[in-house]
């Protein structure tokens, strides 16, 4: 258990003279939902809820938590997947409560948001002008704008339209010193020293508590096209990438790959849900377009489908005959996730790779893995588009789950080191949290290492702002690998 913070009496009547009664909670059952999250990995505790309803406020009651020298673990929508929002102990500040949409300027396509406004809400917000919010997650429901600042979400329009860094213009930050920030810029150029966005951008609330953004909206393409296609093996949704390059370049909006064990969970778990092709294949695709050309759209895809059949790298394919159709197929690979949940124990693993190495590393990994724990089940899906796998293990049939889960160190050490000989990534999109500190400790060097330290130590000298994360470790720690 935790070792909580203790609150003095006088903080605490402070505290609720600037929050208001509706912006501070200790009732443990209003604060059960922020105390655990959606893997239930990680369970967590805090002596207060701060929830404030604008930045001002959010401002001064982190001066008073740095006037106390009370840690803060800050939480948007409570959807990350390393456990960074989920406090042992800190006080818990929430942006939920921050749901302003400030401005829309349709004419410089530009959005300013409050840090609370969900990534679903921003779309709203951009569609109601015909224009486009890109970041698209299964979690968008609730994920918030500050929650996938602070972990530079991905998700599936990343090829075309980048992460949660290529969308961000402005930001407004609340610094551990409770000093409010107004980088709320709209340029697009502006070359005056430090980008300080971008160090906020990522640092899962180590740095700051982000409370606004101006955000890059982007025109819709007037034809969206998606197929689904059956593939034989992992180099095939290479070749098939470059291919589809070829004729529609930056067209293409999502390439994501499904394993035949990721589809086959959907089918069984999701009522609706059917399968696209009558033929059994071990990969699947799904690619969207986004289209300029409306006359020839459909035509030009049927023909880069045709020839990429005829050089051999899939094997069948369906296009989409309308927008409820493309949902259906969408809605296969988003409710992977779920699906998995359903399949007991998972040791999941959130990687990159350079495409070429990804069908090297699935037979090395596979190999490793059946030596060290036969029977795994291989749940692979991911955005193939930007070389980002989910790598996720499931336990072998009949083998109870924690027998399963007490090989997780062994098993993600080899995961990961097969990534780290390859130039990969660890941790692709979901940041580091709780989850990854080792492998940080493992697998970045000393000098990356003492950089960030040294700018943590910049921002925040007292190590207020989710203090357990990973700017902790000191070089000198490091094990190398
Ligand atoms: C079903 C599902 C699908 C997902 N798919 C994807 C995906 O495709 N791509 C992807 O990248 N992620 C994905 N995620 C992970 C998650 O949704 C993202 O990381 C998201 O950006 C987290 O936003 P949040 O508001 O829920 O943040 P939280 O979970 O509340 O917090 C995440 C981290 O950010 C910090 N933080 C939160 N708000 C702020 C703030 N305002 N200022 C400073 N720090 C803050 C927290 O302290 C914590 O360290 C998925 C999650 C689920 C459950």
């Amino acid at each position: 258990m935790a070792h909580l913070v203790e609150l003095p009496t006088a903080f605490i009547d402070k505290a609720r003279a600037i929050l208001g009664p509706k912006g501070l909670a200790q009732d443990p059952v209003q604060l059960a939902p922020f105390l655990t999250e959606w893997r239930d990995r990680w369970r967590g505790s805090t002596p207060l809820l701060a929830q404030p309803d604008n930045p001002k406020k959010l401002a001064e009651f982190v001066n008073l938590c740095a006037t106390y020298k009370l840690p803060i673990t800050p939480q948007g929508g409570n959807t990350g997947l390393v456990g960074g929002q989920i406090p042992q102990g800190e006080v818990l500040l929430s942006t939920r409560r921050l749901t302003q949409i400030r401005a829309i300027d349709p004419a410089a396509m530009t959005l300013c948001v409050d840090a609370g406004v969900t990534l679903q809400q921003a779309a709203e917000a951009a569609a109601e002008h015909d224009l486009l919010f890109p970041l698209e997650l299964a979690s968008g429901g609730s994920a918030t704008i500050g929650g996938a600042i602070a972990t530079n979400a991905g998700g599936m329009g990343v090829l075309r339209y980048g992460n949660m860094r290529d969308l961000v213009l402005g930001l407004e930050v609340v610094l551990p010193d409770g000093q409010l920030w107004d980088g709320l810029s709209t340029l697009r150029k502006d070359n005056t020293g430090y980008d300080l966005k971008q160090l906020f951008i990522g640092s899962e609330g180590t740095l700051g508590v982000v409370t606004g953004a101006t955000l890059r909206l982007f025109a819709r393409p007037p034809t969206q096209i998606t197929i689904w296609a059956g593939l034989e093996q992992p180099e095939d949704a290479v070749k098939l990438l470059a291919h589809l390059r070829g004729g529609f370049a930056e067209q293409i909006s999502k390439f994501e790959l499904i394993s035949e064990t990721s589809l086959e969970l959907v089918l069984a778990h999701m009522n609706d849900a059917r399968r696209p092709l009558q033929s059994r294949t071990p990969w699947h695709v799904l690619v969207e377009f986004g289209l300029s050309d409306t006359q020839d759209a459909m035509d030009q895809v049927f023909f880069a489908l045709e020839s990429a059949m005829e050089q051999g790298s899939i094997s069948d394919a369906i296009v989409a005959k309308s927008q409820a159709e493309a949902n259906a197929l969408l809605a296969l690979r988003e409710n992977i996730s779920a699906a998995q949940k359903q399949q007991g124990a998972a040791i999941k693993h959130d990687i990159s790779l350079p495409l070429a190495a990804i069908p090297d590393f699935l037979q090395a990994a596979a190999e490793a893995i059946e030596l060290q724990a036969p029977g795994t089940r291989f749940c692979i899906f991911g955005h193939l588009g930007d070389g980002n796998l989910h790598y996720n293990l499931l336990q072998p049939v009949g083998m109870k789950p924690q027998d399963f889960l007490a090989q997780r160190e062994t098993i993600t050490g080899l995961v990961h080191d097969l990534v780290h000989a390859r130039a990969g990534s660890f941790s692709a999109e979901h940041g580091i949290g709780i989850a990854k500190i080792g492998e940080m400790q493992r697998y970045k060097s000393p000098m990356e290492l003492s950089l960030m330290q040294s700018l943590k130590q910049t921002f925040d000298p007292d190590h207020l702002m989710n203090p357990r994360l990973w700017f902790e470790i000191a070089p000198q720690d490091k094990k190398d690998v």
